[in-house]
């Protein structure tokens, strides 16, 4: 007798659940069997499940970082685990345990509240903190990995809770060790060392015009948290009103020659130093000199404002958003010989 058939389903599964509000591009998603993650502890018993059903997985935070498909088969995880607290503190540092569901803008605020500072340029950057070390975020001339300490996370190769030192991440601009190893870690823990010494960011361009213009040469926490929230709401599109991933292509690193060739070429060409004499090209001027910025394919196009940011004008696929991009990166490619790399997690 099968009884498994009838068998009420446990109580964190929902089947054939819509994603369209959990992903800010907000495609109409469907998963097949979508698990809320509360708690750790129902990692190892779901993961022994996935294997013996040989389903396929993936883990979703806020879905602000990914292209979904219509139909997410086998199981998506839905990190909701939630917490965060002081634990300890030295002379130089404070340590902050935080769950991986706990949303990555809230954490910043609190932070702020509770005098710890160091996260503000960081403030208003769409998600959760479990996703946050997976590409690890940055804006305004910080990256998170400047304060993270440690993270523990469930491997599903040995079906083990592990903990990551901050080298073990391998931290590097929008990668990580994690994003290096797809589908193995599920984070639930991120722990943050956040320095008691703080100094304040404020070499960014966007940053620094906009103290200049309010003539303020020593911002507090408070009033970077603040410029960082009303300079991004400014430039932004707001997911809530149009779907979107943020920046959609990384901007590109070239080697020293070719930066020169560009140069001869297109004098005008915006870019940053970058580690060992490369230069970081600013890819939403490479786009927009291709004369995408405001053009619309369909139901998808790129934000008026901002020609790094692709948008959703209503109905769009996760095939005409990859369609535009495509069509964008050759542009690119066949004008200046640069290579876009697509920044959000093609699910
Ligand atoms: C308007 C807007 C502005 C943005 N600005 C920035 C910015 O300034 N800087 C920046 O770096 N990013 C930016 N982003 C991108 C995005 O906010 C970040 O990448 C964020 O960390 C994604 O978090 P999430 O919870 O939404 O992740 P999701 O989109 O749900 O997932 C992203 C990836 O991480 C994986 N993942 C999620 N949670 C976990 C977990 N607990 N364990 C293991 N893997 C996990 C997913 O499988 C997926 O591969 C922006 C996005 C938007 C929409």
């Amino acid at each position: 007798m099968n009884c498994a058939k009838n068998a009420p389903l446990p109580p964190n599964l929902t089947l054939n659940l819509g994603l369209k509000s959990r992903n800010t591009f907000g495609l109409e998603v469907k998963a097949e069997r979508a698990f809320e993650i509360n708690d750790a502890a129902q990692l190892p018993a779901l993961f022994e499940e996935i294997a013996l059903k040989h389903w396929s997985w993936r883990v979703l935070g806020g879905g602000s970082n990914v292209i979904l498909p219509p139909n997410l088969e086998g199981a998506t995880l839905l990190m909701n685990i939630t917490g965060q607290e002081v634990v300890r503190e030295d002379e130089s540092d404070t340590y902050l345990v935080v769950g991986a569901g706990v949303n990555w803008h809230e954490l910043v605020a609190w932070t702020l509240n509770h005098k710890l500072p160091g996260l503000e340029n960081l403030a208003l950057i769409p998600g959760t903190v479990g996703a946050a070390p997976i590409q690890n975020i940055g804006a305004y001339g910080v990256e998170i990995a400047q304060y993270i300490d440690s993270i523990e996370a469930f491997d599903s190769k040995s079906n083990a809770f592990v903990t990551l030192s901050n080298k073990d991440c391998q931290f590097a601009y929008r990668d990580s060790f994690f994003k290096q190893n797809p589908h193995r870690f599920i984070v639930t823990k991120v722990i943050f060392k956040i320095p008691k010494a703080w100094r304040a960011r404020v070499h960014y361009a966007d940053l620094a015009n906009f103290f200049t213009e309010a003539g303020n040469s020593n911002p507090s926490t408070q009033e970077i948290f603040d410029a960082v929230c009303q300079i991004r709401t400014k430039k932004l599109p707001d997911p809530k009103v149009i779907g979107n991933a943020g920046s959609f292509f990384q901007n590109p690193v070239v080697g020293a020659d070719q930066y020169a060739q560009l140069m001869k070429q297109f004098p005008n060409v915006v870019s940053y130093p970058d580690a060992a004499g490369q230069r970081k090209l600013a890819a939403g001027w490479l786009i927009d000199q291709c004369g995408f910025k405001g053009q619309r394919v369909g139901e998808v196009g790129v934000y008026e404002k901002q020609a790094l940011v692709i948008v959703n004008h209503g109905n769009a696929t996760a095939a005409d958003i990859l369609s535009l991009a495509k069509t964008i990166q050759d542009s690119v490619k066949g004008r200046f010989g640069v290579t876009l790399d697509i920044e959000p997690n093609i699910l």
